[in-house]
């Protein structure tokens, strides 16, 4: 966390779970943090306790989806704290149900949210980056390492993710710029009350039993942790890395372990 002082770092999603939690830490160890997401009340409350318990912290009222909104993030952290060393690509909704019965615009909106989100960001951050020859972290998912049944829309924009901060990454080798894909598997958040139903509801409940989930506090110091090593791939619980694992020599097994896994949840939309 130490590395994490004096840094000017933008987190989107910063409204709740895992990106409030890296906003609340990243503060405490010195950082200065800008925080995004839609809801202006959250952010102020959040801001307010960091700067209260002595910490730096801004925020700007931001729908990732769009564009020029995005722009008004990143100018506000260089316009506040002078220049950008981290951007953190957080924001992101999930959903849940079977491509079969999945109303289009369903997909259409996680892409806009995960992917377009991200890209949009990156977009107007990747100049100060450059200039620091700083960092960005892309919040994806064990979703994004293998396709997660029922997350139809949510394990593609997942992926959608990692080619893009891939090509950015290789675009970028000489320029000194740091490109992180951060995977966190099952964390207690509101991601599952929040994500979609097939005709676009939200769920507004959860199918797992969210304490037995990495909290969010641990993913946010497993993310710190790896842009210190300016890792390429933050894997984080034993979920993670047996998925990143088995992938690579067994995928036909790893399909018939996320059916089994996944089918268990109750009112699971497949058996
Ligand atoms: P939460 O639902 O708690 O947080 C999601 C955040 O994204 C909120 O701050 C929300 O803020 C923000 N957000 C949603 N839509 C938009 C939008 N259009 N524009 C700006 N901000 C938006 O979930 P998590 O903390 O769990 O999720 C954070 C990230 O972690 C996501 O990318 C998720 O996919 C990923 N992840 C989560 C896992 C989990 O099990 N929890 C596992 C793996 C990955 P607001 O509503 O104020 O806009």
């Amino acid at each position: 966390m130490k590395t994490l002082k004096d840094k000017i770092i933008v987190i989107t999603g910063a409204s709740s779970g895992i990106g409030e939690a890296m906003a609340r830490q990243y503060a405490a160890a010195g950082a200065r943090v800008v925080l995004g997401a839609r809801q202006a009340d959250r952010l102020q409350r959040i801001v307010a306790e960091i700067r209260a318990a002595g910490g730096s912290a801004e925020w700007c009222a931001v729908d990732v989806t769009r564009p020029e909104e995005c722009r008004a993030l990143i100018e506000k952290a260089a316009s506040t704290f002078g220049g950008l060393d981290i951007l953190v690509c957080n924001a992101g909704i999930s959903m849940r149900a079977l491509f079969d019965e999945v109303e289009l615009d369903v997909l259409h909106r996680l892409m806009d949210v995960n992917f377009w989100g991200t890209v949009n960001c990156c977009k107007y951050a990747l100049p100060y980056l450059q200039a620091s020859k700083g960092s960005i972290v892309g919040i994806s998912s064990v979703a994004g390492l293998h396709g997660l049944p029922g997350r139809t829309g949510y394990s593609a924009s997942k992926y959608a993710m990692t080619g893009f901060l891939e090509t950015l990454r290789i675009e970028n080798l000489k320029k000194g710029l740091h490109v992180m894909i951060a995977c966190p598997g099952f964390t207690a958040s509101n991601v599952r009350f929040a994500a979609l139903t097939a005709d676009g509801s939200q769920q507004g409940a959860t199918p797992r039993d969210e304490a037995k989930m990495m909290t969010p506090e641990e993913v946010a110091r497993i993310v710190a942790r790896g842009i210190r090593r300016r890792r390429r791939l933050c894997l984080m619980e034993a979920e993670g890395r047996a998925t990143h694992l088995v992938k690579k020599f067994a995928p036909a097994l790893l399909d018939r372990l996320f059916y089994w896994f996944m089918a268990k949840e109750p009112d699971s939309p497949f058996k």
